[in-house]
């Protein structure tokens, strides 16, 4: 483009950016491009240090965060870097509910003394500020998997900054169109693509994004030494899936508005967490564990599985996973609204709490 992608909203840079430069008889797509060396005198000298289909998916996800983006292998893998930003011996502010690879992750560090990790509810703003004192890397999950729980970030990383500690954010529930996090202070996001910016249950793939050239840096030299890279073809696939993440995620938020109302009268159902935005809705159901799991084995529509973000709406009970923390409620069932009819959504859902 030769306009400034800045004054294009984020549906058009989604749709515009990362592709080839505009020439007569060019392909409009980048090409996947399957190499693992190059020849030599070029600026890509072998296949681990760059590939221009990674820099498409990059150019894109860069712009939409505000700053450098780095794709990685999974989400996990841009997780496991954004870790290796501090050294050993850190002390880690991190949510009591996130995903739980980032807190089993945590986890491992601490019984291994590589960090200190004071455990926070990211709703407590004040307990959030105090354990912040000597910190070196804040860890910030919001909307948190599966509580849906809400941090207020502008306070928190403006705080982290204050303290010198470095502020990390797993963006994936919230993506890059509906909250930017380096926009409010943090110092990187973290994605997994896999989930809304891919879209369509197909592929794993994680994204680092930092406005700083010192993480870059240092983000860039972990992708290559860890050798945390990402295919080719996978980091093709979630190009191809962002150029429609803005109808994806306004009908997924749509449908998720729409079930979270509706459940919130539901007999079946004690208690719905829906932050107010987003694609993701979590529920309790009345009968315990055994009813939810009951309601996973009886949806038609649903497909009972773990993930989210994808074109199917998926449901799971997440206490089925082992490492999930014990604070997550038995009968909590996680949903993630896709792309089918509302209605019939409704319906079979409604039919297997019903059961
Ligand atoms: C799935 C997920 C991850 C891990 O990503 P993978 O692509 O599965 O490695 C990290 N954070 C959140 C919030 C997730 O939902």
């Amino acid at each position: 483009m030769t306009i400034d992608p800045g004054q294009l909203s984020p549906a058009t840079r989604l749709v515009g950016l990362g592709r080839p430069p505009r020439r007569p008889g060019a392909s409009v797509n980048p090409a996947l491009e399957l190499t693992s060396t190059y020849v030599a005198g070029g600026d890509v000298v072998y296949a681990r240090t760059g590939n221009p289909t990674w820099s498409a998916f990059e150019e894109v996800l860069g712009s939409l965060e505000g700053g450098q983006a780095l794709a990685f292998a999974s989400g996990m893998a841009a997780v496991s870097a954004s870790m290796s930003l501090v050294p050993h011996g850190s002390i880690v502010v991190a949510p009591i509910h996130s995903y739980n690879g980032t807190g089993s992750l945590l986890d491992e560090a601490a019984e291994q003394g590589r960090f200190e990790v004071r455990r926070v509810d990211v709703c407590a703003t004040d307990e959030i500020l105090a354990a912040m004192r000597g910190a070196h890397l804040v860890w910030l999950e919001s909307p948190t998997n599966p509580m849906l729980e809400v941090a207020d970030l502008p306070t928190l990383l403006a705080a982290a900054r204050d303290a010198g500690a470095i502020s990390v954010v797993d963006n994936t529930f919230a993506t890059p169109l509906l909250q930017q996090p380096i926009a409010m202070g943090a110092d990187v996001v973290v994605h997994s693509a896999t989930k809304f910016i891919a879209g369509h249950s197909d592929v794993l793939l994680g994204v680092a994004v930092t406005g700083r050239a010192d993480l870059h840096g240092h983000l860039l030299r972990h992708r290559i030494l860890h050798g945390a890279i990402p295919g080719p073809f996978e980091t093709w696939l979630a190009l191809r899936g962002i150029r429609t993440l803005q109808v994806r995620l306004d009908r997924s938020c749509a449908g998720a508005a729409e079930l979270a109302s509706r459940l919130a009268d539901h007999p079946a159902v004690s208690r719905v967490r829906y932050p107010g935005f987003g694609g993701i809705v979590s529920i309790e159901v009345t009968g315990g564990p055994a009813h939810a799991t009951r309601v996973e084995e009886s949806v038609q529509v649903w497909l009972p599985a773990t993930s989210l973000g994808g074109v199917e709406s998926l449901i799971e009970r997440r206490r089925r996973i082992p490492t999930e923390p014990t604070t997550v409620p038995q009968e909590l069932l996680r949903l993630s609204v896709g792309m089918e009819d509302v209605n019939d959504l409704w319906r079979d859902l409604d039919a297997a709490l019903r059961s």
